[in-house]
């Protein structure tokens, strides 16, 4: 483009915000490349990296890793789930679909799934926006546990104190 048709970059906002708007969350590397400890683990080889904990509508946003293979329990959703491949590749065994990277999903609420990472995928990270909670079941769909961002939170705090981090540090990702 030459000078003559380059529209000019425009003068930055500096007028008022609204009154009790919250601050923005900015992460300059969600995939925490130079602080491991960032991933809080699930289970052995998997891991929920906090991305946005919003406590006033009760969903969250994270990154999901999961490496040399594993599944994430059966469960079910009250409330739609957005999720979006970054890495590798996972399936659902009740669906005859694989995701990959730059696959996106919605899950309806009230579906029951069992996401599966196969043992041929060395890494997956897919974010999810999860609102609600999982709610992890038998095969004929009983409820056998749930976790919402309330959970979340506090697994985030206990894992965060653990590792030096301190508690509160938690507190970034809370809207
Ligand atoms: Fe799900």
């Amino acid at each position: 483009m030459d000078d003559a048709t380059r529209i000019p970059i425009p003068a930055p906002y500096t007028g008022p915000n609204v009154t009790g708007g919250l601050a923005e969350i900015f992460i300059q590397d969600g995939f925490a490349n130079d602080d491991p400890r960032l991933w809080v683990p699930l289970s052995p080889g998997r891991w929920s990296r906090p991305l946005c904990l919003n406590v006033s509508q009760g969903y969250w946003v994270h990154l999901t890793k999961v490496q040399g293979g594993g599944f994430l329990s059966r469960h079910k959703h009250p409330a739609p789930v957005h999720g979006f491949v970054i890495k590798g590749s996972w399936r659902y065994l009740e669906h005859d679909w694989v995701a990959g990277p730059g696959s996106y999903l919605f899950e309806p609420p009230g579906e029951i799934h069992t996401l599966v990472v196969d043992e041929d995928c060395d890494e997956m990270i897919t974010l999810f926006h999860n609102t609600g909670a999982l709610i992890y079941c038998d095969e004929n769909g009983k409820t056998t546990g749930t976790t919402d961002v309330f959970d979340r939170i506090d697994a985030c705090r206990v894992h965060f104190k653990n590792v030096g981090l301190g508690a509160d540090y938690v507190e970034n990702f809370i809207r």
